[in-house]
Parts: structure tokens; sequence; C-alpha cells
């Protein structure tokens, strides 16, 4: 029909994974065509994840870190917070960024069709524009449909007071009573978020500590230092109804003891988990093979079982990361070009955002306990640091964990402020095959937290005994 559109490369979805597909692809020549339902680019990481969160994070961190340095003698008074002006800003943030990649698109001359596309075919996709329907056909297509909140049955989540991520991103409004249901990275950034702008904030987790997936010795001083600012984090406990009433939301919970208990809340951010789009998209008329939880699989070079079609990002599993995203779009768009290219990552990070900030790559003590795994370890407390004293947060710990056999890095985690800068060191010394020595005479400024990590090398050769 008219306005139908052809591209050599066709990419579905235009988060962090299929605007990086799609700029690669046309940077190596391609014709490329981006389809994205929303007339912001994107995808969720810009619009409603990690950029407008980090912004919210920095307000917090702001607030707490002022709250606290009370205690050294410098005083600013209860903070008066502006919701408005704060959820403008943010919203600022997240134009600049989104029009920014309006601009490369452009650049690079890769067609935008905006609205929903469904495939019809092993080389066509409907899309429903403002306009009616048009038919993108293509030769190669990277799905990148990215995945959205989980809900669950028993929990209203049509009244407005029951909110996923993206309605707590908004701030509207503030509440008095906050439950955080879920205690992974996204729930425990929202509740540190929410805490610091003045809710009274109870996180609900099912698993035995908050950020499942983190070694509990570097959850451990996040938790501490929340424990004394939240109304209070239960963990090993399993929240079993939500009743809308016009005083609040009735929450009930139990707890490791197996009673039941009901709190009234005036907010609940439902932050359970995300679930894949792969089955949203018609999969099916492409030939494509969907599981029964909506993941695409795919091959190291992110092929689907159809050759000329490949998926990449939250859409393919876990770790559902922006990072991750963007390296598998790079991967697939290099493919699409014809390169020898595959998905060959050692490690890919892993960041909570809060305060302070839970960082890991690589081997985790619990994966190498579960796997039978001989390790050694590195590990520097940040009471040693003067950098981390000089910022009144020493409460940090660096932890490095290398292979025996032949001394290298096969691991690493860090808990503290700027811990998520700092692994991108570890994940370095990973992917170079770096070993303690390596790490120990390498030369880091002083003083920086960075030290914590050369440190770390040192405890583990054993050239630090003494730390005071
Ligand atoms: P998405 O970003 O989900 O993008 C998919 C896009 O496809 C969307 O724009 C969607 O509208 C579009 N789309 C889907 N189906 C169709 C269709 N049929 N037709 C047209 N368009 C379609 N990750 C980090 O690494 N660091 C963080 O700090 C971080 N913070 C986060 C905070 C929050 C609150 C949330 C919710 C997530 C956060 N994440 C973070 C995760 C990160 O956002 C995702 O891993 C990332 O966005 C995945 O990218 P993607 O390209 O796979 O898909």
């Amino acid at each position: 029909g008219s306005g139908d559109v052809h591209g050599e490369v066709v990419v579905l979805g235009s988060g962090p994974g299929g605007y990086s597909a799609a700029f690669r692809a046309a940077d190596l020549g391609k014709k490329v065509v981006l389809i994205e339902r929303y007339s912001s680019l994107g995808g969720v990481c810009l619009n409603v994840g990690c950029i407008p969160s980090k912004a919210l994070l920095h307000a917090a961190k702001v607030v707490t870190e002022a709250e606290e340095m009370s205690e050294h003698g410098l005083n600013f008074g209860k903070p008066d917070i502006d919701g408005e002006t704060l959820r403008k800003w943010k919203d600022s943030v997240v134009q600049q960024l989104t029009g920014g990649l309006k601009g490369l698109a452009k650049q690079r001359k890769v067609t935008v069709v905006e609205g929903y596309g469904t495939f019809t075919g092993a080389h066509s996709i409907e899309v429903e524009t403002s306009d009616g329907k048009k038919t993108v056909t293509f030769d190669q297509c990277i799905i990148a449909a990215g995945s959205e909140p989980v809900k669950l049955p028993f929990i209203p989540h049509d009244d407005p007071r029951v909110v996923s991520s993206t309605g707590a991103l908004e701030l509207d409004p503030i509440p008095e009573r906050m439950c955080v249901l879920g205690g992974g990275i996204i729930g425990f950034e929202m509740a540190t978020v929410y805490d610091a702008l003045g809710s009274d904030v109870t996180v609900i987790e099912m698993m035995d500590q908050i950020l499942p997936g983190a070694d509990k010795d570097m959850v451990k001083p996040l938790a501490k230092r929340m424990e004394g600012r939240l109304k209070a984090i239960h963990t090993k406990t399993k929240c079993t109804g939500v009743e809308a009433k016009d005083d609040g939301l009735h929450v009930t919970y139990e707890g490791p003891d197996g009673n039941s208990q009901t709190e009234v809340f005036d907010k609940l951010l439902v932050s359970v988990g995300r679930s894949p789009n792969g089955g949203k998209i018609g999969a099916d008329k492409a030939g494509v093979a969907v599981t029964d939880r909506g993941f695409i699989e795919v091959d190291h070079q992110q092929r689907t079982n159809v050759p000329h079609i490949f998926a990449i990002g939250d859409t393919v599993g876990q770790p559902m990361l922006a990072h991750k995203a963007v390296h598998e779009g790079k991967v697939a768009a290099e493919v699409c070009a014809g390169e020898k290219r595959a998905f060959d990552a050692r490690v890919i990070p892993s960041v909570a955002y809060t305060d302070p900030e839970v960082a890991w790559c690589g081997v985790t003590e619990a994966q190498a306990k579960e796997q039978g795994l001989k390790i050694a370890k590195g590990v520097f407390p940040w009471q040693a640091s003067g950098r981390a004293l000089s910022n009144a947060r020493s409460e940090g710990m660096t932890k490095l964990i290398f292979d025996p056999e032949d001394d290298r890095v096969i691991g690493g985690a860090i808990v503290g402020t700027n811990a998520g800068e700092l692994i991108a060191e570890v994940a370095l010394a990973i992917e170079m095959g770096a070993d303690a020595v390596d790490l120990g005479h390498t030369i880091h400024p002083h003083p920086t937290l960075s030290e914590t990590v050369n440190f770390a090398a040192e405890m583990f050769e054993g050239t630090i005994t003494d730390l005071m």
C-alpha cells in the first residue's frame, strides 16, 4: 500500500538494544528502519527506567548525605521538597537524551516508523500507525521488544495507588506510607528515593535478603544503613493479599514465622520482576519460536530459530540490563552486516544504584559454593580507605575473587558509594585475564575509592596485612 517501507535491516523496538542495533547497522551501510510504538525513542531505559531513576537517586543522595553530615557539624535543616520541580527536572533529563536519539537516527538516515508492530510473515511487519496500517518489509530483522512489569493476580493493579516502577517515577504523590513489594534492584532503588523524599517506606521481599543475586556480605552494609532509615525491611516475607479501601491499601503479608499481618499504606509499588514481550509481537507468523514465558531463544550470534531474524535485550533473557541489550544489539547488527561476530563477553556487571551502591560481576561467592568451584579472595574494608573516611562513608567493602590455580580475577563485588563506577575496573580485569599482581602493581590515584580495588588485590597477595 501507500507509505509502505522496506528496510534491509528492520529493528522492532527502540530501547537501548534496538537503537544500538539500528545505529550500528546503519553505520555499517545498511538501510535501516526502526519501529517504535511510542513517539519518544529510548525504550524503558531512557524513558521510564535507568535514566529517570538515576536522576531521582541523585536527589535522594543529596538529601540523605546532607542529613547525615549534621553529625559532623554541617546543618542544612529539613529539606524543602518541591516534587513538581523535581519531576520536571527528571523529565528534562529524559527529554534531552531521547531528543538526542532522534537526532542520531536522522544523522544516520534511519527511518523511524511510529506505531505498534506485529509480524505478518517471515519478511513483514504490520505497524498500526496514527494514520493507519503500514507494512514494513525486511531482508533481516532484529527483535528488541523489551519487557514489562509483572502483575500479580491478587493485586488491584487498576487502583491508582498501586503503581509499577513507571508510576513510582512520577512521584505523584509522594505518599506518607509507602509499601515496596519486591526488594530487588528496581524496588530497592525506588525505596531509596521515596525514603529520602519523606515517605515511611516498608519493603517486603520473599527471599532471605534484599538484592537477591548479590553476595550477602556485600548487601549487609546497605541493609544496615537502610534499616536505620526505612520503616521496615521484611525478608522471607510473602505478600498474600491487597485490598483497596477508602482509608488506604490493606496489604497482608506472611513472615517466616507463618504469622499473617495486615498494614495500611497510601501507595504500593509492585516491583516483583519483569516479563519479556516476546509473546506479543506475532512472532509465530514469522516462524520465530517463543518460550511459554515469552522469551525468544537465540544462539551466540543473537540469531533466533529463523536465520534472518535476530533478537536482543530483555526479550531474550536475563540479566535484563541495558548494557547487556546494547552489547547484544551491536553483535546482531554486525552479524546482519556479514561480520564474524558473536556474543562472547565474559561478564555482565550488575549494579544496584542504591545508597550505598552494590555492584558485582563475574563469579560470586554464592555461585562458587553452589558450583563447587575453588576460589580465593581478597577483601578490603573501606574503614581503611582514606577517601571513604573523608567522604564520611566508610561502610563499604571491596572484594575480589580469584582462581587459586593462577591468581586470575574471576569475580568481584563492591558495596559503597560509587561502586557502580568502580566495578568497571574489575570487569576489565576479568575480560583481560588480569591476575592479582596486575591489579596490585597498577598505580591507582590517591586518595580515591579506586584504590580499594588495588588494595583488595594486595590483601589477597598478602602484601598488605596490617590495615590501620
Ligand atoms: P526496552 O528498553 O524495554 O525497549 C523496548 C522498546 O520496544 C520499547 O520502547 C517498546 O515501546 C518497544 N516495543 C515493544 N514491542 C513493540 C512493538 N510490537 N511495536 C513497536 N514497539 C514495540 N538497566 C540497567 O542496565 N541499569 C539501570 O540502572 C536500570 N534501571 C532500571 C530502572 C527501572 C525502573 C527499570 C524498569 C529498568 C531498569 N533497567 C536498568 C533495565 C533496563 O531498562 C532494560 O534492561 C533495558 O531497557 C532493556 O532494553 P531493551 O532494548 O531490551 O528493551
